[in-house]
């Protein structure tokens, strides 16, 4: 079916204009001024904004094992209301996605739920174990498109070191989860004034630091690359900013919560701003900012986290880590980035889509002739309040409850077809 997006203002590779876009089976045909070839479908996008549909390099869909939280087809919705066309989901899953027929499995439930797209990241290590590697080359072969032990560190140097050689070879992505467990020692917020005043267990920023360090050496080492998920502290940044500026492949990401809040919003107990890494201090925040700015971070993904809300409402020291993070993220994004002029609107849309889309290789993340149809419509005007019942993943625990911002999602399109309505 034809798809036709008129008087919107388009937000290409290096500059927006007011274009219209026409879609012809689910690929985008003519980017052009006043296009009046008759369309089985119009949106009228008067007055709205329209982006590369969004890219999340870094979400949890608790399937298989943990659908209270979320699972495959309320995980996909929640994010194709937030604009995203495709994500990528972690294998801390129940079981751990750590062999072929689990990723085959995502992805079919993937397809089957038709709303973004659904890519897996397979385990580093067999179980997330850190011991064994996974049968990497396999999951590939499968359709997995990076991997991660997410949700654990890979403790053993050794280990890692394995993983990247094997990944070189296959030309295979690595994403670390960088914290050693034996710095972060059961802590459960950054460590600082605020753990002091709220009586809460500190996490070292030394405990992502070190490993920041240690993965981009061993990736220097083999001479492959690697990327590193939730930046949150400025020696990360700055790490992975000299490794950049020497020549080695590091790539990063960070999400919208460590560039918009920090760690003042433990201070009410609030078992939604327990985040792993923690939310870190103002000084972080400016470096995270200047990161995204210069290019030094690659990506903005979510790190969606569900987590059902009697597990989340109980004592801090005992609430799971994670925020839901889907549908705020773009909203986060303008208001904070955007609106402050800290970013362009062709910037922040290169790191969540088209950075994220080259670096797990899938698709362009931009709107041109010839790309997959794979759009996001936003209204840049309204501010809202963010509520929980308005969230459309299965669980709401969102740091972000109550806030008020810009950037509100209208309409997403994935391959030409919009598949769900609102
Ligand atoms: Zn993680």
């Amino acid at each position: 079916m034809d798809l036709l997006i008129k008087n919107g203002t388009v937000v290409l590779a290096d500059d927006t204009r007011r274009l219209d876009i026409l879609v012809k089976d689910g690929v985008i045909a003519k980017i052009a001024p006043n296009i009046n070839e008759a369309a089985a479908k119009v949106i009228d996008a008067a007055g709205l904004t329209v982006l590369p549909g969004f890219v999340d390099m870094h979400c949890h869909l608790r399937e298989p094992g943990q659908e209270s939280k979320e699972d495959i087809t309320s995980g996909a919705r929640a994010a194709l209301h937030g604009g995203f066309t495709a994500v990528c989901c972690m294998p801390n899953t129940t079981p751990v996605l750590d062999c072929a027929a689990l990723v085959r499995y995502v992805k079919d439930r993937g397809r089957e739920s038709n709303y973004a797209k659904v890519y897996p990241i397979g385990a580093i290590t067999k179980g997330q174990k850190g011991a064994e590697l996974a049968e990497i080359g396999k999951m590939k072969m499968a359709g997995a498109v990076a991997f991660s032990d997410d949700g654990c560190p890979v403790d053993n140097g050794n280990v890692m070191f394995l993983a990247l050689k094997y990944a070189s070879g296959i030309d295979a992505l690595i994403i670390s989860h960088c914290e050693d467990k034996n710095i972060s020692d059961g802590g459960v917020v950054n460590d600082g004034l605020n753990a002091t005043i709220a009586g809460l267990k500190g996490i070292s920023r030394a405990a992502e630091e070190v490993q920041v360090a240690r993965d981009i050496i061993l990736a220097e080492t083999v001479g492959t690359r690697v990327h590193i998920a939730h930046v949150s502290t400025q020696n990360s940044v700055e790490l992975i900013r000299q490794a950049k500026q020497r020549g080695a492949q590091v790539s990063c990401e960070t999400c919208p919560h460590y560039f918009s809040a920090t760690d003042k919003e433990v201070l009410s107990y609030n078992p939604n701003a327990k985040i792993n890494p923690p939310l870190r201090e103002d000084a972080d925040v400016q470096a995270i900012l200047r990161g995204l700015a210069d290019g030094t971070i690659d990506a903005i993904a979510t790190d969606h986290a569900p987590h059902s809300a009697n597990e989340k409402n109980r004592e801090f020291d005992l609430a799971p880590f994670g925020t839901v993070g889907f549908e705020t993220a773009f909203a986060l994004a303008y208001t904070k980035l955007v609106q402050t002029g800290i970013l362009t609107l062709p910037q922040l849309s290169r790191l969540m889509s088209a950075n994220p889309a080259k670096l797990m290789g899938i698709g362009t993340g931009e709107l041109k002739e010839g790309a997959a149809a794979d759009i996001a419509i936003a209204d840049l005007n309204p501010t809202y309040t963010v509520a929980a019942d308005r969230l459309h993943s299965k669980s709401k625990n969102s740091l972000f409850i109550g806030w008020t911002l810009t950037g509100l999602i209208t309409h997403t399109i994935v391959d030409g077809v919009e598949r769900e309505r609102w």
